[in-house]
């Protein structure tokens, strides 16, 4: 019977076939990472947005309830440079007061997006 390929060739092929094996698998995970980024930033927006709120409510002596001026907040200047989006859904429903302990004032519409312990936030 002949031989198709030499021992050498086999081996030069079984190489690229690990290489391109080896290609697709990194390929296949990197959306993945990426995904874990866009939440971890999202999270991050979130809580940028609930510390701002409390740390207003601290100031001001404001009862959960009380209306927030957010404009007041968030500009070129202000305690906040710019509002933050969500990496992946764009702008957050901003809540025009105060929330009480444990609820978002900007939660992603994106419920992977939320943190899973806001208990000090
Ligand atoms: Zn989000």
């Amino acid at each position: 019977m002949a031989r198709y390929f030499t021992r050498k060739k086999v081996f030069q092929l079984t190489i690229v076939f690990l290489a391109l094996v080896a290609a697709l698998g990194v390929l296949s995970l990197m959306p993945h990472q990426h995904r874990g980024s866009d939440r971890a930033t999202c999270v991050m927006h979130q809580r940028d947005l609930q510390m701002l709120m409390r740390h207003v409510q601290e100031e001001e002596h404001l009862k959960a309830g009380a209306p927030i001026e957010w404009a007041k907040l968030i500009g070129p200047g202000l305690l906040m440079e710019s509002k933050p989006v969500c990496p992946v859904h764009g702008e957050y429903s901003i809540s025009p007061v105060v929330t009480g302990p444990r609820i978002l004032v900007a939660p992603c519409r994106d419920a992977s997006h939320r943190a899973k312990d806001i208990s000090d936030w």
